[in-house]
């Protein structure tokens, strides 16, 4: 009696499947989105090189374009990264538990920031850092 009663304790506090299923849905059209942003801007990238350039300014402003380019690049990479250790978290059902307390990080926060590692409270400690 007590055991089932501390086990429906236990479900309550962490996401549900359904709850799991939901982020893990939005995890991976966010991934497709980027790895599809990735391809067109790496594409880009790949054509710029291959033109000729006129003169100076273009070659200044290709130089720019590039470095913009490498720059989101790396952004994106850096959100694939996250993507793919929540989904990784959600296989291994650590989702949503804070990396610092172990506690439960609350849904609404979830929703809000999706790759939230930490709750409202290790979150705070480690900015005032
Ligand atoms: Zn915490």
């Amino acid at each position: 009696m007590t055991k089932a009663l501390n086990r429906n304790y236990y479900n309550d506090e962490k996401l549900s499947k359904d709850e799991l299923l939901f982020f893990k849905k939005a995890l991976e059209e966010k991934r497709e989105k980027i790895e599809k942003n990735v391809k067109l801007t790496s594409n880009n990238v790949e054509n710029g090189d291959k033109c000729h350039l006129k003169d100076e300014a273009d070659q200044a402003s290709n130089l720019i374009d590039t470095h913009t380019t490498n720059a989101i690049i790396k952004e994106q990479t850096k959100s694939l990264n996250q993507i793919n250790r929540c989904l990784n978290k959600i296989a291994t059902g650590r989702y949503g538990i804070c990396n610092m307390c172990e506690e439960t990080i609350d849904i609404e926060r979830l929703k809000v920031k999706i790759f939230a590692e930490y709750c409202i409270s290790c979150r705070e400690i480690i900015e005032q850092q």
